[in-house]
């Protein structure tokens, strides 16, 4: 706020800004903003971001976020409880399950393979995903890890893990073009990946 506003608004925007796509433009209308608020709805706002951590877990089946023992989606029980989609973080359940497609449960990992920063299988929630697997009588697994090589490497850790030890369907998210896009603009690895995922039309 260059120093215009009083210290307490400066600050309030100085903390929006530090937040995943917001600039110093944006916080500081924010933060004026804030101030059109009632003072209830402020205190509201601030006792419940006080209290986040506090209340905020992770769901002891399958690692999402959750305010109890379970998450929401681990204690729906239209959900397909067979049919588990692995990914790495719970951003990516949210991602996954906006597309309306997917009515299975997710299983977070809490990361990726990625031996330069010491993160090895032992610090993955791998083997209760095959306690899980082993448990529950599931079916099929998809693997969403990231297209790239430590969501990869990732990925193939997993799906020989998990062949070597179930007679289960195993499959991996199919990675191409995206849509709207012109093929012109597509880099070389992704238009094999779309060659290699194709599907046949007849
Ligand atoms: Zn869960």
């Amino acid at each position: 706020m260059s120093g215009i506003y009083p210290k307490s608004l400066e600050e309030v925007s100085s903390l929006l800004c530090s937040l995943p796509g917001i600039g110093k433009r944006t916080a500081d209308r924010m933060a004026l903003s804030l101030l059109d608020w009632e003072e209830s709805e402020l205190i509201r706002l601030s006792n419940l971001i006080g209290s986040l951590k506090e209340k905020i877990r992770f769901c002891q089946i399958c690692g999402n976020l959750a305010e109890s023992r379970e998450c929401a989606i681990c204690s729906d029980p239209k959900r397909d409880h067979q049919l588990i989609c692995v990914v790495e973080t719970p951003r990516q359940i949210s991602v996954i399950n906006k597309c309306g497609r997917f009515n299975g449960v997710f299983h977070v990992l809490g990361g990726r393979l990625s031996p330069l920063d010491d993160i090895g299988v032992d610090s993955l929630n791998i083997n209760q995903l095959l306690e899980r697997i082993r448990e529950n009588d599931v079916r099929e697994v998809i693997l969403s890890t990231s297209p790239d090589v430590e969501g990869e490497a990732t990925a193939a850790y997993l799906a020989e893990e998990l062949s070597r030890n179930f007679a289960i369907a195993i499959s991996r998210i199919a990675l191409g073009i995206p849509l709207g896009s012109d093929l012109m603009f597509a880099d070389a690895a992704t238009m094999g990946m779309a060659i290699d995922a194709r599907r046949p039309i007849r």
